[in-house]
């Protein structure tokens, strides 16, 4: 099994960063369609922030990362995302408190922490058409896998998978939250950014344990 200590986490942070970077026309052009257009350069930035101060968070225990990562996100991000992520990375902090690494079932209980922060944080639910609509159907999965003892390889390609559908699947989705909800067709025919961006970090996280 997979353990991934704090060196590892900013590892695949920066790993995040090179992506989200190099997408900015996609994800501005996804949320000019739905929102404000401002979703690229919110997260950018958050993570710009957390690659540029990636030597002293690597040092620090998972559990002071985490609340690192967490607050830097809620103080550099705007918008709804800076308070959401902020909110999951604190939570799943707690998870992390006097653990040296994440194996397959800290990942699991991280990623739920995770999801339940944005939840309740946000007040939405699955099929709301935001990030929840990537992240919850990888959460559910992983849990299934544990519970039926799947192989790890399997488990990452599965958790992976089900991160991408759940983002392609918000195209169908109506907004029920947020400011797609102004729009006449509710979003309708158009990828949630949050969702889609919530897909990038879940299948560099799974790409990144695996190599
Ligand atoms: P803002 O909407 O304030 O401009 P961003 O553009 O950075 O912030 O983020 C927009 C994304 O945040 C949406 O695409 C959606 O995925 C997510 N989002 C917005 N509101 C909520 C909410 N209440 N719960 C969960 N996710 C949300
Ligand atoms: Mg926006
Ligand atoms: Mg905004």
């Amino acid at each position: 099994g997979f353990q991934l200590t704090s060196k590892d986490y900013m590892e695949y942070i920066k790993l995040v960063y090179k992506k989200i970077h190099e997408n900015r026309e996609y994800i501005t052009d996804l949320d000019a369609a739905t929102g404000d257009g401002d979703h690229w350069a919110n997260i950018d930035s958050g993570f710009g922030k957390l690659n540029e101060i990636s030597e002293s968070l690597e040092c620090l225990s998972l559990f002071e990362q985490f609340k690192q990562i967490g607050k830097t996100m809620m103080s550099v991000i705007g918008g709804s995302s800076g308070v959401l992520y902020g909110s999951a990375y604190l939570a799943a902090a707690k998870v992390l408190k006097g653990k040296e690494a994440i194996g397959n079932e800290e990942l699991c209980g991280v990623l739920t922490a995770m999801l339940d922060a944005i939840m309740s944080r946000g007040n939405a639910q699955p099929g709301w058409k935001t990030m929840i609509d990537s992240l919850h159907p990888a959460v559910e999965c992983y849990k299934a896998c544990l519970a039926e003892n799947v192989p790890e390889e399997e488990i990452l390609t599965r958790v992976k998978q089900a991160a991408l559908d759940g983002a392609e699947n918000t195209r169908g989705m109506e907004a029920v939250r947020g400011r797609a909800t102004y729009q006449a067709d509710k979003g309708v025919g158009h990828l949630d950014p949050g969702a889609v961006t919530m897909s990038y970090q879940i299948e560099i996280l799974m790409d990144y344990i695996r190599s």
